[in-house]
């Protein structure tokens, strides 16, 4: 059975080890997640290589996404590389100390305005919420303290505001000089981290565009104010990802489960693409095997809609980066198989102003509702996939392009499957069986099998789609 729900890996020290790479995508890797946070724009650009090579070798295509830094606010270092806060003691952040000096009374910070955004009574989180501080007072740039929850901490760690509201810009310096390894890496999506508004992901774009990149455009929502304006960031981009650990930062863990089910079924209703992120395997990291939690959250992530579940540290530096695929891998096929991932209401009293979208939800309504073993859709920007695959469905979706950009696009769809498909035909009859041939040939598609195939018009100028065919294979379509 394929899998429908994709697998994206963060790639790091643990994936660059003898054989590993090669094991992953054995185990079923979809998409490679190249995190710029950490490592050198040569790291990044050696495993994308080596993602590519693979590829090729293994005619497996596998997608790849880079990650920018974005403005994470982070303490700086302390002297002795760690320090222990005691619940109730005073410790305070300050712009002017030593970056390099920190101790278990004072660190320095790397964001200049946070003594002007907090005020007395502001909770500031630091390390993904394991310590937490409550602003007593500001003086000059000095944010004084008093620790709520104490325990170790150590160089570097991040830094949030309770319900958000620190206004770094999305792109940093760093990030704009990253656009241009990325633009030399042809990476297939980007994603912009700590976007507040859409005009983060326009401005993101447009850099991108200026380098010659036209990779999809990935927002992380993990500002608690993206969510006052979500459809606009969600228009703004071609995917959303659910980034459940700074989100859940700021907008407090016990919100998350909600906000994951409505980031997702709105995302999906606005034809862009969902990625669950963050701690979905985190045992992982030492254990052999997940957790039943770990196990719930990724089938529950899939009973939600996403199209995508990411691994972090799992894989880029975790014991078991192999094993964690294989163990999200077969939660997925289990969880595909209800029956709530399958049917769908989705658009189903909707008028469509176009007739390509119209035919792809055709095909679906379709597809739901007699037998068929898959869909082949004939497609030059990925749309008519993109379209079929917000509509719930056990039917695979063979997305059939000449492009590899478009393949390496919908490579991320749910249910969607990417096959190169180059040709010069005139005749319907002739490219149905050269698409038919191509599906036997992968092993996806026998003798008697019913495929409903879509594509445009084959002469003169390359048209949207606007025909729909149902084939039996054999009969009288034997490739
Ligand atoms: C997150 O915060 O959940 C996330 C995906 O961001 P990152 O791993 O880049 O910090």
């Amino acid at each position: 059975m394929l899998r429908r729900t994709k697998i994206l890996a963060t790639l790091g020290p643990a994936t660059d080890q003898p054989g590993v790479l090669e094991g992953m995508f054995e185990a079923g890797l979809d998409f490679v997640r190249m995190n710029f946070s950490h490592g050198s724009a040569q790291d990044h650009i050696n495993r994308a290589n080596a993602v590519r090579e693979l590829s090729l070798k293994t005619g497996r295509l596998v997608g790849i996404l880079a990650d920018l830094q974005g403005p994470k606010i982070r303490i700086a270092r302390f002297k002795d590389t760690k320090v222990f806060l005691d619940e109730g003691q005073d410790f305070s952040l300050d712009i002017n100390f030593d970056p390099l000096a920190g101790d278990n009374t004072q660190v320095g910070i790397t964001y200049e305005p946070l003594a002007l955004e907090v005020k007395p009574g502001s909770r500031l989180l630091l390390d993904d919420g394991r310590i937490v501080l409550d602003v007593v007072n500001v003086e000059n740039m000095r944010v004084n303290c008093k620790v709520i929850v104490g325990g170790d901490l150590s160089n570097n760690k991040g830094i949030n505001l309770l319900g958000g509201g620190l206004s770094a810009a999305a792109l940093t310096d760093k990030d704009k000089e990253d656009i241009k390894t990325i633009a030399i890496m042809k990476c297939d999506y980007v994603a912009i981290s700590f976007p507040r508004t859409a005009e983060d992901l326009h401005e993101a774009r447009r850099l991108l565009v200026a380098a010659g990149c036209h990779a999809g455009i990935v927002a992380k929502v993990e500002r608690a104010e993206a969510l006052d304006v979500i459809d606009e960031i969600i228009l703004a981009s071609d995917a959303v990802m659910v980034a459940r650990g700074d989100l859940g930062v700021e907008i407090g863990d016990a919100n998350l489960p909600a906000v994951q089910k409505m980031l997702i079924k709105r995302t999906r209703e606005l034809n862009r693409v969902a990625i669950t992120a963050t701690q979905m395997m985190e045992s992982m990291i030492d254990n052999p095997i997940p957790t039943r939690a770990e196990v719930f959250d990724v089938a529950n992530a899939v009973y939600d809609g996403t199209d995508v579940i990411m691994l972090s540290a799992e894989t880029a530096s975790g014991k078991h980066p192999i094993k964690a695929i294989e163990a999200m891998h077969r939660v997925c096929i289990e969880a595909e198989k209800q029956a709530v991932v399958r049917v769908s209401s989705h658009r189903i009293d909707q008028r469509f102003e176009r007739v390509d979208e119209a035919i792809a939800m055709s095909t679906m309504y379709l597809a739901n509702h007699t037998k068929v073993n898959g869909i082949a859709a004939l497609t030059e920007s990925g749309s008519t996939p993109l379209w079929m695959s917000r509509i719930s469905s056990g039917i695979p979706i063979f997305a059939f392009s000449p492009h590899s950009e478009t393949l390496g696009r919908v490579t991320l769809y749910r249910g969607v499957f990417p096959v190169l498909f180059t040709h010069d035909l005139k005749d319907h009859a002739e490219v149905n069986r050269a698409i038919l041939a191509k599906l036997k040939k992968r092993g996806v598609a026998v003798n008697g099998d019913t495929f409903i195939i879509t594509k445009g018009d084959l002469e003169g100028e390359q048209g949207g789609t606007n025909a729909l065919k149902v084939v039996t294979i054999g009969e009288g379509l034997t490739p």
